[in-house]
């Protein structure tokens, strides 16, 4: 059998998988709000650096794996424009689900589509653009997701990976308390749900830091990996290019 970790935990692989369905599940109908209640609607900040960062141009073709309630993929498809793609995707029909009316209620209609990131259903160097924001850290095999994001890239083509980080040391006290004292209470109120954002903390301590993470992309296709630390590295946006 083998084992990962779910937060803290040490789980069976297919548990976890599983358990994070669950989380999502749970958390979709107000997932929104509890981004912008638990971040202070920074994560609107951090989601727009890396949109200009994406540099994306009139035509070009974008894959949003992990995608959930569609923020990245409202905001690409407005600069790739009519003769651009961008595909909206997710392993967790819920979000998906959330994602699709929220961006229908703005006259926007994406191709959406349920699919697990370590499995991708497209053709081998499909996309100028692939992003996954907040979706890596709850992925069983991080390895496998990240070749198989290089595999749909076209040559050149750049991956960007937006996710919580290894915060700078002077902020790591007040950070641990908010995330292990304060989030789960708001999860709590805000949700009715603790567990899931106790899982959110403890997921973001077993997730790779910024030095481990550009390893892993290196090691997997990614020739040049830069990252850009935002708020003191409680999130980073590593940007790979494929070689
Ligand atoms: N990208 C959105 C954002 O930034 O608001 C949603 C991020 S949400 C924290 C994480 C998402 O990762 C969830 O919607 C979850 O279903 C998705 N996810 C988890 N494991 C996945 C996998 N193996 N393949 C695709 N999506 C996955």
């Amino acid at each position: 059998m083998s084992t990962t970790h779910f937060g803290f935990q040490t789980v069976d692989e297919r548990e976890k998988a599983r358990r994070v369905r669950g989380v999502f599940d749970s958390v979709a109908p107000r997932y929104d709000l509890m981004n912008d209640l638990m971040s202070g609607g920074l994560h609107r900040l951090w989601k727009a650096y890396t949109v200009m960062v994406a540099n994306l141009r009139e035509g070009d073709r974008v894959l949003d794996v992990a995608g959930g309630t569609g923020d990245l993929a409202l905001a690409f498809s407005k600069k790739v424009g009519a003769s651009g793609t961008v595909v909206h995707t997710d392993i967790n029909e819920a979000m998906l689900r959330t994602g699709r009316e929220r961006l229908l209620d703005k006259g926007i209609v994406l191709p959406t589509l349920v699919c697990d990131a370590e499995r991708l259903p497209f053709p081998d160097g499909c996309f100028d653009l692939v992003s996954v924001a907040f979706g890596l850290r709850n992925m069983t095999h991080k390895d496998k997701a990240i070749a198989e994001m290089a595999r749909v890239l076209k040559p050149r083509g750049r991956l960007l990976v937006l996710e919580f980080s290894r915060v700078a040391a002077p902020l790591r006290k007040a950070y641990d308390l908010y995330s292990f004292q304060v989030l789960p209470r708001l999860g709590q109120w805000v949700a009715g749900d603790a567990d899931s954002y106790r899982y959110l903390a403890e997921s973001i301590r077993k997730h790779p830091g910024q030095e481990e993470l550009k390893a892993l992309m290196q090691h997997h296709g990614f020739g040049h990996v830069d990252y850009h630390n935002m708020t003191g590295g409680v999130v980073a946006l590593h940007v790979g290019v494929k070689c």
